[in-house]
């Protein structure tokens, strides 16, 4: 196998390799038998193909009266019975002999399948002694909880796992950044093309998109737990939001991959909103989160067009700019991508719809308040305060000053004020001096630093006396949707516009970017509303 890093080389053509379908194993980790029992229907119910039953994590487990309740058919689900010992990981503490006759009886009472660690693989084969029934697979597995070996070393895993006779075989490792995920797609794409079942999976959060991924390359099944804190590993999904947030059952060699890169990014409610967006319209694609430390190193080894596009979230707008080939100028000039697109050849094409999303939010709210259809935006004219520097302040100063607006900067750091406001040819204000800032009627007052946003929700970056002097106000924070400066602004009488609207409107420019089709409006707003 070719020790290439990035996936652009092992992306099999879609056609080329006859699959089945990769399977959806809840485990079920319950301390009784009872429960555990319960368990696996829940897993039936929720639409999973198997369940792994970790006898390791039964309390006072005795194998001659609790397996055959556990394994009696007719069985809701085939099982995959593992009793994983502290040494790997599992929880089972005792010599290995109790172990593997409680694995040789749950393959006699009709376990589909049974999992063997590597290291004890040989030992439980000649134990068995070629007594494993015809209809059991044996999965023969390794995990390392540590790193992700080299593509060299899990090559020469993967051969001394099938050297034992494996059936399936199973290589779960830990990714220490998002890239290590690549090596483990290889070995997938490589063991679809010789037809070795196999299960690969990349633990904790840097590794999470090896889970959602997997049927994408070939995985003979991937983890969902029943439901948070029922996980059996690190940052394992829950089987519902596989099926039904991630779409698996949809996803193949064919589906185009998009997702957000940010650190941290686990939080973010994009892949809910972009797979059921997607979903709508009949796109093969799937949405997952990035976790990225490295933009450029991502990058570079996502080079396949099968990943065709990203959102970028902080702290990696900015180094965006750097990694894409081509910028949209006003992007360039804000300094901050939250877009990019991979083109048919190959490049990289970075878009900022922040500013656009917040924007035309903004424009609509006046005009709602409005009589008349005029053409020309409401901005024209108007003194527009955007308070913070950052990202999102760029953005709403850039896309002031191009609506004609004429733009103040009010910021923490009185220098970063200074700065930008240099770069758009406005003055700077200390956030004390915006306090008693009241030059004329009408003015405009976008918010786009962190200040009230959830947990902080009584926090308020202007005073309601204050407030008195706007006719608009533009809060990015959106939660909460009302924030306190919104809700005392409304108390003035101001106009008010909420960041949410930004945030769906800055997704649906995105969308639109990724598919070229118009975005599905009513819907993503119904989702936002409703999930988020
Ligand atoms: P950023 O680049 O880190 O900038 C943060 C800005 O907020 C800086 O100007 C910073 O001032 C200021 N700031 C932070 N904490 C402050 C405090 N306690 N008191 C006064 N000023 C403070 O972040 P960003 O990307 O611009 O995001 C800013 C906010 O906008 C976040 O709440 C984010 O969720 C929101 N946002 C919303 C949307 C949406 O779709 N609605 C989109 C993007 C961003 P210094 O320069 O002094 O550090």
């Amino acid at each position: 196998m070719a020790a290439v890093m990035s996936v652009s080389a092992v992306v099999p053509p879609a056609a080329a390799v006859a699959r089945a379908r990769t399977l959806l194993c809840v485990p079920a980790t319950a301390r009784a038998p009872r429960e555990m029992a319960a368990e696996v229907a829940a897993a039936a119910a929720l639409g999973a193909d198997l369940a792994e039953l970790r006898l390791d994590r039964l309390a006072g487990f005795a194998p001659r009266r609790d397996l055959p309740a556990l394994l009696a058919k007719p069985r809701t689900l085939p099982a995959l019975v593992t009793y994983r010992p502290k040494w790997e990981g599992g929880e089972y503490e005792g010599d290995d002999e109790p172990r593997f006759e409680a694995l040789q009886l749950a393959m006699e009472l009709g376990a589909e399948y049974v999992d063997i660690e590597l290291k004890v693989a040989d030992k439980f084969i000649k134990f068995m002694s070629g007594k494993k029934p015809e209809n059991c697979k044996l999965i023969v597995s390794s995990h390392n909880y540590d790193n992700t070996p080299s593509a060299e070393e899990l090559a020469s895993l993967l051969a001394q796992i099938q050297a034992t006779g494996a059936d399936i075989v199973k290589i779960a490792t830990t990714a220490t950044e998002i890239v290590d995920v690549s090596r483990m797609f290889q070995i997938l794409v490589h063991c679809q093309e010789k037809q070795v079942p196999i299960i690969g999976l990349v633990m904790n959060d840097r590794g999470f998109i090896s889970r959602v991924l997997c049927p994408k390359f070939g995985g003979y099944l991937t983890f969902g737990s029943l439901e948070k804190g029922k996980e059996s590993a690190p940052s394992q999904p829950t089987a519902a939001d596989l099926i039904n947030v991630y779409n698996i059952r949809q996803i193949g060699p064919d589906t185009k991959v998009f997702g957000i890169i940010g650190n941290p990014v686990g939080h973010s409610k994009s892949p809910i909103l972009h797979n059921e967006a997607f979903r709508s319209v009949g796109l093969n694609a799937v949405y997952v989160p990035f976790l990225v430390d490295d933009l450029a190193k991502f990058l570079s080894t996502y080079s396949s067009p099968d990943f065709a596009g990203f959102s970028c979230t902080i702290p990696h707008k900015e180094a965006a700019v750097r990694c894409c080939d081509e910028v949209d100028p006003i992007a360039r000039d804000i300094g901050a991508v939250n877009t990019i697109i991979r083109k048919p050849d190959g490049k990289l094409v970075g878009y900022n719809t922040d500013y656009v999303g917040a924007i035309s939010a903004i424009e609509d709210g006046i005009r709602a308040t409005q009589q008349t259809h005029s053409t020309v935006s409401p901005l024209a004219g108007r003194l527009f305060v955007v308070i913070g520097a950052g990202g999102a302040g760029k953005a709403l100063a850039y896309g002031a000053k191009e609506k004609g607006a004429r733009v103040v900067i009010a910021n923490r750091t009185f220098a970063r004020a200074q700065e930008l406001g240099n770069l758009i040819g406005g003055p700077a204000l200390t956030l004390t001096e915006l306090e008693n800032y009241h030059p004329e009627e009408g003015m405009i007052l976008a918010n786009t630093t962190a200040i009230g946003m959830h947990p902080n929700v009584n926090e308020t970056p202007l005073s309601k006396q204050a407030l008195k002097s706007y006719a608009v106000v533009f809060d990015a924070v959106y939660t909460p949707k009302e924030t306190r400066l919104l809700r005392e602004a409304a108390e003035c009488g101001a106009t008010v516009v909420s960041g949410l609207e930004m945030f769906i409107r800055q997704a649906m420019g995105q969308f639109e970017h990724f598919t070229g089709m118009p975005a599905p409006d009513s819907l993503m707003r119904d989702i936002v509303l409703r999930k988020t």
